[in-house]
């Protein structure tokens, strides 16, 4: 059996199931079995039914005494009944609709059973339980049967789920890839019994075996793909040497304002790594408006400067939009051909524009992912800048690297993460941090309230547009599923429109709108227009509304912090007073502290320590995106520890001459290159 099959080819898949589970991003066997559960629940196995109590979820042995005959019920149902003894007590199993389940038994024979115990009229009896066909976890003293609960999309069920995986289980056996010794040291289970028990629990202590290995299982197998990338650079750092442009001081002088000695410092380490003949690798961080845009303006234009192409590419439609503005008026007087490639492109735009790259004739391209798909192609790309980095993982930036020959590349976020921690995550980068708002700035008021009293904020929100502002307000997270989200805006919308801006401009904007829509609306608001965006996260990053001065976030207790440290950022970006108000249902002391912190801190460094702190685990990202690192079972942050030692055992693994250690580095980069997620196997 191959993993790397699709699903489709396992029997009893059918086109529908396949579409199913496709939405669940499952397409190969292998994505099949990185399809982890998210949750466990535990389930009593009982020896006697006599002791079980009403209402509880049981795992139960009997013998069948009797099969009934069908009964249709006043309802018109199907009821077929099942008689079962265990040990002297007599229970009853009723099934609604499913005829064809009694065949399944014969009269003296013992099953196992799954389902909720029901004493009705002095009987006991399980309501359409589930029969368990595979018993080896039973044995004399298991008390408890551990069940996954697995993330489900679209139709999918979790029997459904349970039983492919089963059915891949049984005809294959994982081989190992860890080095022996660290097997040995950690006392990990192998890697097959691993991902047997991550998708059927034979108890408690084999799941959290099985998450103790899976999760060094992928954390090292990351920290390996750093690293080799990392030395793959040093190996091969030959770079183009730029010279410095003396146009540079044209441009400065053009620019509307001053920059901050933190903006030159960076700008000075850049340049210094331009002109050196190495490749750059290099991580902007910077807070929120510690205006990083321009600093990378700059860079671009030297590089042009020196006859190279330079493509810039940020995670959103709407922030390629506003980078190429921003980048074209910033350039207007130099004579640059300068273009935006973006989802909302015409097609016939578009193969211009390709035709254009590939014969050299921009200068600087603007767009997202698009830019790094494999027709596109340049003639003489020198530079890569990527903005708010963190929503590309490691596998792009490596893309990236291969775009052109010897890059340089620089990425920029706005994430704010602890040093400690940079040095894992992107330890194939140096670091340059610009730690100074221009000046001018004013700290975005920030206050948190309740529910109840939402009424103050919309009126408020009344008077600012009143005063000629504009208002975000950003809709409560909800999980990844997209239709859900659309019918949050929308519903927030319809009772605002009505209860506060009847007589208000007023539009909705998410990411579930063709990019022309969004374009539109982005525009509109840019233009004062509009006057309040309702919207989801996707104004998470970037965006710039300097007339903008209030944002509303509702349900705020669900967002991480630093999340909320961006939104916030969306305000106090010109030189009116900004306000960022948090609808929170504060419910206990941690969220309670949480929302303080945003009240009293303006900086995103020291509130993702704070929300490390905290909660012991912080959600630096936000709500988990599944997928993002290519990550399954981590949290970079959370797991730090683990990632630490993966670290030096990787690193060791690298420098090591035995053979067993070279194959093993061989084996897993080319499983490596077969997928998108850390944990890779035959
Ligand atoms: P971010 O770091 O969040 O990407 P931006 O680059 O979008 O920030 O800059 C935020 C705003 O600050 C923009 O309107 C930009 O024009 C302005 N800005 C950038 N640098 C300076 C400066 N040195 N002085 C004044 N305003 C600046
Ligand atoms: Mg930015």
């Amino acid at each position: 059996m191959n993993l790397y099959s699709g699903v489709g080819s396992i029997k009893g898949v059918g086109p529908k199931t396949l579409e199913e589970l496709n939405k669940c991003g499952i397409f190969t066997l292998l994505d099949l079995l990185l399809y982890f559960p998210r949750d466990y629940k535990k389930i009593s196995i009982c020896n006697e039914i006599g002791e079980i109590k009403n209402k509880q979820e049981v795992i139960l042995q009997g013998k069948v005494v009797n099969i009934g005959k069908d009964i249709r019920t006043k309802r018109g149902k199907v009821l077929s009944q099942v008689k079962f003894i265990n040990k002297g007590t007599y229970f009853k199993c009723k099934w609604f609709n499913q005829p064809y389940i009694k065949n399944y038994f014969k009269i003296n024979n013992e099953y196992t059973l799954k389902g909720k115990i029901d004493y009705f009229n002095g009987e006991r009896m399980l309501i359409n339980p589930k029969i368990i066909k595979n018993t080896d976890f039973i044995s004399e003293n298991s008390k408890e049967k551990v069940m996954p609960v697995y993330p489900l999309r679209g139709k999918i069920k979790t029997t459904t789920l349970m039983k492919l995986i089963n059915e891949v289980l049984n005809s294959i056996k994982i081989e190992e890839n860890l080095p022996t010794r660290i097997v040995k040291q950690n006392k990990f289970c192998s890697l097959d019994m691993a991902i047997r028990n991550i998708h059927n629990p034979l108890n408690i202590e084999m799941l959290y075996n099985a998450k103790r290995r899976l999760k060094y299982q992928e954390l090292f197998t990351y920290s390996l793909k750093i690293l080799m990338l990392k030395k793959y650079k040093e190996a091969n750092n030959k770079g183009i040497s730029f010279n410095i442009s003396k146009e540079l001081n044209e441009l400065k002088s053009r620019l509307p304002y001053c920059l901050t000695n933190a903006q030159n410092k960076v700008i000075r380490e850049i340049l210094i790594d331009q002109k050196k003949p190495v490749a750059m690798n290099r991580l902007v961080q910077g807070d929120v408006g510690s205006g990083k845009t321009i600093v990378g303006i700059i860079a671009l234009f030297n590089v042009v400067k020196n006859g190279y192409q330079a493509a810039f590419m940020v995670p959103t439609e709407i922030l390629a939009k506003q980078h190429y503005n921003e980048v074209y008026n910033i350039l207007k007087h130099f004579d640059l051909n300068i273009k935006l490639l973006s989802g909302s492109t015409s097609l016939k735009e578009k193969e211009k524009i390709k035709i254009a790259l590939e014969k050299g004739e921009i200068d600087i391209i603007i767009g997202t992912h698009a830019l790094i798909e494999d027709n596109v192609k340049f003639k003489k790309l020198g530079f890569i800048i990527t903005d708010e980095q963190h929503r590309f993982g490691v596998m792009q930036r490596n893309k990236l690297f291969n775009k052109g020959e010897n890059v340089d590349v620089l990425v920029m976020t706005a994430t704010p993460i602890p040093r400690t921690l940079s040095l894992y995550l992107y330890g194939d980068l140096n670091v340059s941090v610009i730690d100074e708002l221009p000046p001018g700035r004013k700290k975005v008021n920030t206050y948190y309230i309740n529910k109840k009293e939402e009424n103050r904020v919309y009126n408020f929100a009344l008077k600012q547009i009143d005063e000629g502002r504009q208002v975000y307000i950003v809709c409560p997270l909800v999980e990844e599923n997209t239709d859900l989200q659309l019918s949050s805006v929308e519903n927030l919308y319809e009772k605002l429109k009505s209860k506060y801006f009847s007589n208000v401009n007023i539009a909705i904007l998410h990411g579930k709108m063709n990019n022309k829509d969004k374009n539109e609306i982005m525009e509109k608001f840019k233009n004062n227009h509009i006057k309040v965006l309702i919207s989801t996260t996707v104004i998470e990053v970037g965006i710039n509304v300097p007339n903008a001065t209030l944002i509303i976030i509702e349900n705020a207790e669900r967002f991480g912090l630093a999340q909320l440290h961006q939104l916030r950022g969306r305000v106090g970006r010109g030189s009116e007073k900004s306000y960022c108000v948090l609808i929170a249902e504060v419910k206990n002391e941690i969220t309670k502290k949480r929302m303080k912190t945003m009240v009293n801190s303006n900086d995103g460094f020291y509130i993702a320590e704070q929300d490390l702190k905290i909660r012991g685990s912080g959600e630096i990202f936000g709500v988990r995106q599944h997928g993002e690192e290519g990550l399954i079972l981590c949290d970079l942050i959370e797991d730090i520890n683990i990632l630490k030692q993966c670290s030096i055992d990787a690193d060791e693994l690298l420098k090591s001459d035995c053979v067993e250690d070279k194959e093993i580095i061989k084996y897993i980069m080319k499983k490596l290159d077969n997928t998108t997620k850390y944990i890779c196997f035959n």
